[in-house]
């Protein structure tokens, strides 16, 4: 596939990605090749900018336990 326009992030960088979650064509800078999402999309996922302090104290324990 060819995704051909401006990165609809920062408009000023030929678009080489196109993400995942929002559909928006983003450039390299912009996309989050772990996550295969924009950085819009991979920051709301909780997964934060790669680095292991993404945690939020008091954020923690919301009913979303998962038991394994
Ligand atoms: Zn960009
Ligand atoms: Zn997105």
């Amino acid at each position: 596939m060819s995704v051909s326009g401006l990165c609809q992030v920062c408009e000023s960088a030929e678009a080489s990605h196109t993400c995942d979650q929002c559909g928006r064509a983003v450039c390299d800078q912009h996309h989050d090749d772990a996550f295969g999402l924009c950085l819009d999309c991979s920051a709301g996922a909780g997964g934060g900018n790669g680095s292991e302090t993404g945690e939020e104290p008091g954020r923690g324990d919301t009913g979303d336990d998962v038991r394994f």
